[in-house]
């Protein structure tokens, strides 16, 4: 619709009864982008209409994760976005030729998620997930300008030096003055497929420090809302496009997630 004014994001207005959540990491490879996935699809399975914005344009994984390799059709005006397991789907890879890298800057970033989030058509959802960039990015602020009462859900590993830069992407809630709804940490430890005994591989408290931390500089309580274990069956659904809370819903990684979705 080239040059005419902006459609209003539906999400933002008031009355809306979507609930937005900004999945948020300090870092890349933590695991934002398959508890993303994994969220929606637990949701979806418990028949909540449930949609996915993936604005990770570095690594933008999430259709893959999801098993989603339709692609947006256009009807009249707006961007029907393909769907899997139950999840309406939007990526930034959708819109570039083959797997070309994303090189885009603040504005047209901006204005690809200002797209994704008013011209796509998504019906009437109760959730919304975006899988946001790592860090503190350009993506971050427009959320914020955008969907103002979009929630930000932090994922961190245990591991100290993942926790701090986790902290950091989430005290910038605290300027945008938006709800931090809580900590997810993943990778918790590697159940020992012998003896069952936890291995922590990434070592321990993550999670725990970063929601302190968290509480600390936002004066209101950042909860834990969970914590998933190190799990093959969860990689393996992320490649096949079959997220482990469908395929192996009480496997520990799978049972974990379910829980977190629960609280959401
Ligand atoms: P991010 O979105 O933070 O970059 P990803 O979700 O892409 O991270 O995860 C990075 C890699 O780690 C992927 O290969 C994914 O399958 C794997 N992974 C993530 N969480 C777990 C887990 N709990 N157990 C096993 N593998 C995991």
């Amino acid at each position: 619709r080239g040059g005419t004014a902006e459609r209003e994001v539906p999400f933002a207005q008031p009355g809306s009864l979507t609930r937005v959540y900004a999945v948020a990491s300090g870092k890349g490879g933590v695991g934002k982008s398959s508890v993303t996935v994994n969220l929606a699809a637990a949701m979806a399975a418990d028949g909540l209409k449930v949609g996915v914005v993936d604005a990770d344009i570095y690594g933008h994984s999430v259709p893959r994760m999801l098993g989603a390799d339709g692609r947006p059709t256009q009807v009249e005006n707006m961007i029907m976005p393909p769907s899997a397991n139950g999840v309406k789907v939007i990526s930034i890879g959708m819109f570039t030729p083959g797997n070309a890298p994303v090189v885009w800057r603040g504005p047209m970033l901006h204005r690809a998620l200002q797209q994704f989030l008013a011209d796509v058509y998504w019906g009437d959802l109760d959730v919304l997930l975006l899988d946001l960039p790592p860090g503190t990015g350009d993506i971050a602020i427009s959320v914020a300008q955008l969907v103002p009462n979009a929630e930000i859900l932090v994922v961190t590993t245990p591991q100290q030096a993942a926790a701090e830069v986790a902290e950091r992407a989430g005290s910038i809630a605290v300027q945008t003055h938006q709800k931090i709804v809580g900590v997810v940490e993943n990778m918790s430890g590697l159940p020992c497929p012998h003896c069952d005994e936890m291995v922590d591989v990434f070592g321990t408290g993550g999670g725990e420090r970063v929601a302190e931390g968290l509480t600390k500089t936002t004066g209101t309580q950042v909860p834990v809302l969970g914590a998933i274990p190190i799990d093959v069956r969860l990689r393996e659904g992320g490649d096949e496009g079959k997220p482990v809370v469908l395929t192996d819903p009480d496997s520990p990684a799978g049972a974990a997630i379910r829980a977190i979705a629960g609280k959401l």
